[in-house]
């Protein structure tokens, strides 16, 4: 995996050296979490854990993983964050949106909720 550029930071999802730099995922993330690399002098793409929000509060799982061809947007397996934590981080986020609250939240708005995820078994 590439190394996180904030260590220390809490991670959500995470993408691996499997990436082939297609670049499909860049535009679908809601939070603007997926960067080139390129503004840093990196060759590869990676997620600002500061902007994601595993896609809480938008879909009903990672948007970034669910156009990925090569699968290779995964949670990150030492961090994990809860439901609530991360609907607020989208809060934050869009101060200007209106978000479902937690108890409302469905498989539409959360992977918490969404076991036909890609990703449901990692
Ligand atoms: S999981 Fe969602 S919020 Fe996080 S980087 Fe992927 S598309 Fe963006
Ligand atoms: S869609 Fe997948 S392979 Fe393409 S840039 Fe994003 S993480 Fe890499």
């Amino acid at each position: 995996m590439h190394k996180n550029l904030k260590k220390g930071t809490p991670m959500a999802t995470i993408i691996t050296d499997e990436c082939i730099n297609c670049g499909v995922c860049e535009p679908e993330c809601p939070n603007e979490a997926i960067d080139d690399g390129e503004g840093e002098g990196l060759d590869y793409f990676y997620i600002d854990p500061e902007l994601c929000t595993e896609c809480v509060g938008f879909h009903g799982e990672e948007a970034c993983q669910e156009v990925c061809p090569v699968d290779c947007c995964i949670p990150d397996e030492d961090i994990v964050e809860t439901e609530e934590e991360l609907l607020e981080r989208a809060k934050k986020l869009h101060p200007e949106d209106t978000f479902p609250a937690l108890d409302d939240l469905t498989n539409k708005t959360s992977l918490f909720r969404n076991p036909d995820r890609k990703n449901a078994n990692l």
